[in-house]
């Protein structure tokens, strides 16, 4: 388990203070150090259930690295007088080792999404040349976690891409860890559905410009939209009163 060179404190959580090329190459060095990376990707929506829930908080406290994966993020930074170089989704970087998985020959393990969904994604990085040792839907009772957890230990995958949601997948990283053993493991959010053409993904010019929310806003179902503009209202007063998240 390495840590982060060098991490900014964004409102009471440690940001790894690299952009998404550091954060590949910081990755696939955790890879070869041996099991326990525990990679979470953090976006304003996150911050705010971290803020209400303590065992979120736990499992990304806990977690050695932690990435600004929304402009959200990186703008509270910004605001706080510690700005950050980049920002790196779960989606970006689950594509960039995914790409390393396959000249590596790493064995990964995808679980989440629907059934269809992860089917897609294995075979779309079986096509070029990656070992997918184990694939999985998402959808499982709590009392299944268990059994999950072991088989994807026998596939001994070198990299976990956990599909299944917040807070889900940084719980069950964080509860499964000790039978798990793999060397990195990150919730990677809707990535599934992105490379199963689910979900469309913002044009590069427009992430690259950090309009990666608006453009997702302007697509997104009316609940969503919603949820999303309430979000980030509540997230950007929280920052500007100098909330910080709780011990
Ligand atoms: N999902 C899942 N199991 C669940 C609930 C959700 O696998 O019990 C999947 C869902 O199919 C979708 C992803 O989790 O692919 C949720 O993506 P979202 O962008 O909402 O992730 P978040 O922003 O919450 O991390």
């Amino acid at each position: 388990m390495l840590a982060v060179p060098h991490t900014v404190d964004v409102a009471g959580c440690a940001v790894g203070a690299l952009d998404r090329a550091a954060w590949a190459a910081h990755l696939a060095r955790c890879v070869a150090a041996g099991p326990g990376h525990h990679h979470v990707s953090l976006n304003a929506a996150k911050w705010r259930a971290m803020q209400r829930a303590a065992p979120l908080r736990r499992a990304v406290r806990a977690a050695p690295s932690v990435a600004a994966a929304g402009a959200g993020i990186r703008a509270a930074a910004r605001w706080l007088g510690r700005p950050l170089p980049g920002r790196a989704t779960g989606c970006d970087l689950a594509h960039d080792l995914l790409a390393r998985a396959a000249d590596a020959g790493w064995p990964v393990a995808l679980l989440g999404a629907a059934p269809d969904v992860v089917d897609a994604v294995a075979a779309r990085w079986r096509g070029v040349g990656v070992d997918v040792a184990y694939a999985r839907c998402g959808y499982f009772a709590p009392d299944e976690e268990r059994g999950v957890a072991r088989a994807i230990a026998e596939a001994a995958p070198a990299l976990l891409l956990v599909a299944t949601g917040t807070p889900r997948a940084e719980l069950f990283v964080a509860r499964w860890a000790p039978v798990l053993q793999v060397p990195l493991a990150m919730g990677v959010g809707g990535a599934f559905d992105v490379m199963a053409g689910r979900t469309p993904r913002a044009p590069d010019g427009v992430g690259a410009a950090g309009l990666e929310w608006a453009w997702r806003l302007a697509h997104a179902p009316r609940a969503r939209f919603r949820r999303a503009v309430l979000g980030s209202a509540g997230f950007a007063a929280a920052i500007a009163r100098g909330d910080r998240l709780p011990p």
